[in-house]
């Protein structure tokens, strides 16, 4: 089964994604438009983004000067995808865009993340210029975001800085109004309210490149108060445009630079065909009307800067999902191919093995097969959820008010799920992987350990894998008096309800119900004496309880629409949905049990272990 073969059935089968063309703001589409993003899309990803996913890894960005230096093969890819049209496939026809449902554009980024992932950051120009369509001024999209929809000017999120990774609220990079310099006052300019930044940003992909005449960094940074100090907190962060060359209030480059400058680059264990940067703005390399200071033009409100910035996070988290998923599948095709042509070994028979008898294919080896339905059920699963999640984000800008309102919420509960789960567990599938392939899986020579390897970045960035399980149990499971929990639960019970009609599914029905039980005794206990010490001290395992809860949710309705629509299971690849619903089931959901133990009794085990027993 192909990628496209499964996105297809995700989408129009499961998804009912045709529906959406109903719709005021896609009756301009047809299945026919979305096949037709979707084959370009598959296009490209195989003839310029596969052939060089090598590449990209071997000759990772370096440093020449000033300048990076990156192969040639990043910047045919980059041209390829700003030509699809992609950068502003969700916008509307007036800026250029296609109108596309964010699920069918989740989608069609999919190949190009399966392809190769490491020169995949066009989404970050997309989702800067989306936010700056959501927050900015009409002058600050005109200027900026139609360049970056043109593919013109690429995007960065600046947020991380060398002290201060999680925790935001320490962010030490300042801003202040630039009352020396320009033609106009600092808070007349056209581009928006003028500051001067001064700081460090650590881990900016795409921080410093040439693959675009532009760079527009969106940077957080702390305007002092009267007192000269920067405010505690979260509260006292806003939000900055900072392009790396100066531009005109009309949009065109000045020919000057911005004083941000590239301070070095890190050498990844992955994910190498993007660079990633260290930043320092301000310290006066390139003097702007001969101060130092890096010009920056207010977006929103100040204050309110990390509020626009989770604009920008929220698509991320669902990205980082698709590309966990992405990575995940890709290791399972590869390790399919090879499973399917290495021999080695003979079948177990009552007489024992006969060494005159040829080598069996590995995949005939019952634990071969355990470790490629695992990568199936894992990958596919974690596609599902992203473009389920892709879907939500559709109902909550063209739903009806009570649809909208119920998709926001769930995609509150949902989105750290759909970020970490297949990042825990796509990563999982990638290791399998190597193992399928032996020991050559352990060399270069494969592409596996390559794709565990940029895989390994997805728990770590966008809020690492510990902090989204505090914002789950800490946040969102309590939200509005836990409606999103009571509104996922009821989504799970119409599944379990439809699963009734499926002699084959009877079971898992029965098994999802006590899952979610136990999800929600969980929840309560950990909560029960009101102490956040306790409730969270295990809120990664409860991610991960809840995580596999709700993917077995997903494989159910996924075998419930195989069913309905299949019923004898005709076609191979139904058999093999119906499969993985099983094998997760039987396999996975039970783990469950271990994970919510420690949650439920408020198990203090690591979180009081000594110190000095370490
Ligand atoms: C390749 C790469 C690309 C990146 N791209 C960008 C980018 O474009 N823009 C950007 O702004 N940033 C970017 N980042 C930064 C990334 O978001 C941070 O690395 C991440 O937020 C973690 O911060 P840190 O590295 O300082 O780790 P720390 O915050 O020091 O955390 C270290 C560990 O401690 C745990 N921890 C920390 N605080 C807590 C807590 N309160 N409770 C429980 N556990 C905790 C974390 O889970 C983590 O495992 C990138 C990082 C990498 C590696």
């Amino acid at each position: 089964m192909t990628l496209r073969s499964t996105i297809d059935f995700l989408l129009y089968d499961w998804l009912a994604s045709t529906t959406l063309t109903t719709r005021e703001r896609f009756t301009d589409h047809t299945r026919e438009t979305f096949d037709a993003v979707l084959d370009t899309c598959e296009r490209i990803a195989r003839e310029k983004y596969a052939p060089c996913n090598r590449i990209v890894d071997v000759q990772e960005p370096r440093m020449e000067g000033d300048r990076v230096v990156l192969p040639e093969a990043t910047y045919a890819a980059n041209r390829a995808y700003a030509s699809s049209g992609m950068l502003s496939a969700a916008q509307d026809f007036e800026w250029g865009g296609m109108q596309l449902p964010y699920s069918v554009e989740t989608a069609a980024n999919a190949f190009f993340a399966c392809a190769s992932i490491g020169i995949n950051s066009a989404l970050l120009t997309s989702g800067n210029a989306n936010l700056l369509m959501a927050h900015g001024t009409e002058q600050q999209k005109q200027v900026f975001a139609k360049k970056e929809y043109a593919g013109l000017w690429s995007g960065t999120m600046c947020l991380s800085e060398p002290q201060a990774g999680s925790s935001l609220s320490d962010l030490t990079t300042r801003a202040v109004p630039d009352l020396d310099s320009g033609l106009v006052s600092w808070d007349q300019d056209p581009l928006g309210p003028r500051y001067r930044l001064r700081g460090n940003k650590m881990w900016i992909s795409s921080g410093d490149h040439e693959l675009t005449e532009n760079i527009v960094h969106l940077v957080l940074a702390k305007i002092p108060g009267p007192d000269g100090k920067l405010v505690a907190g979260t509260r006292g962060i806003s939000l900055f445009i900072v392009p790396k060359r100066l531009v005109s209030a009309q949009g065109e480059l000045t020919g000057e630079r911005n004083d941000v400058a590239l301070a070095g680059l890190n050498h990844k264990l992955g994910w190498r065909g993007t660079t990633n940067t260290l930043l320092n703005f301000g310290e006066g390399k390139y003097p702007v009307d001969g101060q130092a200071g890096a010009v920056g033009y207010l977006v929103g409100q100040p204050g309110k800067g990390l509020a626009c910035m989770f604009h920008m996070m929220n698509e991320a988290r669902i990205a980082i999902g698709i590309g966990a998923a992405m990575l995940g599948l890709a290791g399972y095709y590869a390790s399919l191919d090879y499973a399917r042509t290495r021999l080695q070994g003979r079948p177990h028979t009552g007489s024992g093995k006969d060494a005159t008898q040829p080598q069996i294919r590995i995949i005939e080896h019952a634990d071969v097969k355990r470790m490629l339905v695992t990568q199936k059920a894992y990958g596919e699963g974690a596609l599902a959820l992203a473009l389920y999640c892709a879907r939500l984000v559709d109902e909550q800008h063209t739903g009806d008010a009570t649809a909208a309102d119920e998709a926001r919420l769930l995609l509150e509960l949902l989105t750290p799920i759909a970020k970490s789960w297949p990042s825990e567990w796509c990563l999982e599938a990638n290791s399998l992987a190597i193992q399928i392939h032996g020991g050559y899986g352990y060399t270069r020579d494969f592409p596996v350990e390559q794709y565990w390897r940029d895989n390994r970045l997805n728990m770590i960035h966008e809020g690492s894998h510990g902090i989204q399980a505090l914002d789950l149990l800490g946040r969102k499971v309590l939200m509005e008096q836990g409606r999103g929990l009571t509104l996922l639960a009821a989504r799970a019970q119409a599944t379990m309800h439809r699963s009734a009609a499926h002699p084959a599914l009877a079971e898992h029905g029965t098994a999802l119900g006590a899952a979610l039980h136990q999800v929600g005794l969980a929840t309560a206990s950990a909560w029960s004496t009101a102490n956040p010490q306790q409730a969270l001290a295990n809120a990664v395992p409860y991610m991960q309880a809840m995580g596999h809860t709700v993917l077995a949710w997903i494989w159910l309705d996924i075998a419930c629409c195989v069913l309905e629509n299949d019923p004898t299971l005709e076609q191979p690849q139904n058999r093999g949905r119906v499969g993985c619903a099983q094998y997760f089931y039987r396999y996975e959901l039970p783990k469950i049990s271990a994970w919510l133990n420690v949650v439920a009794s408020r198990d203090m085990t690591c979180a009081e272990f000594p110190d000095e027993g370490f």
